[in-house]
């Protein structure tokens, strides 16, 4: 199985953490390998296996593990007893304290993000395209940690997976007038009178503007239209699967 691992998270022994890519699950075309999502068309068993697998290489209980119904929203949801495997929330990012409960976040194109707070152990993942960007989900995330948890921006460390980059990103007249409508136009790069939009520059420059430093930021440059072959990318081919971020508290 071929996982990639945030230099930042790799710090702390006490945190399970990978990010997937398409490579080392039994799904068939036009999901192969490892799709995670149920929702995209594949063969739910074999989907049911790739979660098997992930569980068995990464070393958790796969039925522990708290995923989402994604819908562009900026809902961060707080893991609570009754959150389970098999009826996952309507929201766009999980947030918890507890320990041996992996989060998952689902992506083709969106970033996936990580966070943590080593200070008072808190870890949250989140999906963010577009319209989780331009909806400032991260800054929601970030004010959860804050006021449920009472952790401090500066003590958080967030890794963000690979995504459709600004090269690949076009978007219509409608976009960029939305994104000049709420001062994001310095995201928008224009080519030939075609207009590309750069989801982790804003991403990268809401954690920033919540207090997230610098250092503690890690930024996948790698694009997944560009990357096919390691990842899925929904722009690129349509019905595909979805690779995943996920985190846990040992
Ligand atoms: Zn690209």
């Amino acid at each position: 199985m071929q996982l990639i691992k945030s230099n930042l998270f790799n710090n702390f022994s006490n945190l399970t953490h990978a990010l997937t890519t398409r490579h080392g699950g039994v799904s068939q075309k036009p999901y192969d390998s490892l799709n995670l999502a149920w929702h995209v068309g594949d063969d739910a068993q074999l989907v049911e296996i790739n979660h098997k697998l992930l569980s068995e290489e990464l070393g958790y209980d796969k039925n522990s593990l708290i995923h989402m119904k994604q819908i562009h929203s900026n809902l961060v949801h707080v893991v609570i007893e009754e959150d389970d495997f098999f009826t996952p929330r309507s929201c766009d990012a999980l947030i918890t304290n507890k320990k041996n409960t992996p989060l998952m976040v689902m992506v083709a194109d969106c970033s996936p993000l990580l966070f943590y707070d080593d200070v008072q152990k808190v870890i949250a993942v989140a999906h963010a395209g577009r319209a989780g960007a331009f909806k400032n989900i991260v800054k929601n995330v970030v004010d959860c940690f804050v006021n449920e948890f009472a952790c401090e921006p500066q003590n958080l460390y967030v890794t963000v997976g690979a995504s459709i980059g600004v090269c690949c990103y076009e978007v219509g007249q409608e976009v960029y007038d939305e994104a000049c409508a709420i001062g994001l136009e310095y995201t928008v790069r224009k080519k030939e009178n075609r207009y590309y939009l750069d989801v982790t520059k804003i991403l990268q420059s809401q954690l920033l503007e919540c207090g997230v430093k610098k250092e503690n930021l890690e930024i996948s440059d790698e694009c997944t239209s560009c990357k096919n072959e390691s990842y899925f990318s929904y722009r690129k081919s349509g019905v595909t699967g979805r690779f995943a971020g996920l985190l846990m508290i040992k």
